[in-house]
């Protein structure tokens, strides 16, 4: 199996499990705020609560930050640990309402 990020140490790898992947099933999804986002308005390695709080390790450890939504089950954590708020929590399907 493919190592998505070589300095997760572990307790999940994104993989396709019996419902599909994770992504697929998942009401919401997170969007990054760049000009927010700490490693990229520093410049340089910082923060990166998203990529350590995730609990399917779909976060890189990059500048920009990037997600997985393949494999990102749109739990909101990170958006909670966000520090500047960069990440907010969209529906991926607006519903007739
Ligand atoms: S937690 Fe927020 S500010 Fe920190 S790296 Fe992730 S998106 Fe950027
Ligand atoms: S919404 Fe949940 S699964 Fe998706 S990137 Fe954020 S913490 Fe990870």
């Amino acid at each position: 199996m493919e190592q998505r990020d070589k300095y997760i140490s572990g307790i999940c790898t994104p993989a396709i499990g019996e419902a599909g992947k994770t992504g697929d099933w998942s009401d919401l999804k997170p969007v990054i705020d760049h000009s927010k986002c700490i490693p990229e308005t520093k410049g340089k390695a910082a923060c990166f609560l998203c990529w350590l709080y995730c609990p399917d390790g779909v976060v890189t450890m990059s500048i920009p930050v990037e997600i997985d939504l393949d494999y990102c089950k749109g739990c909101g954590i990170c958006a909670e640990e966000c520090p500047p708020n960069a990440i907010r929590m969209v529906r991926k399907v607006e519903c007739d309402e």
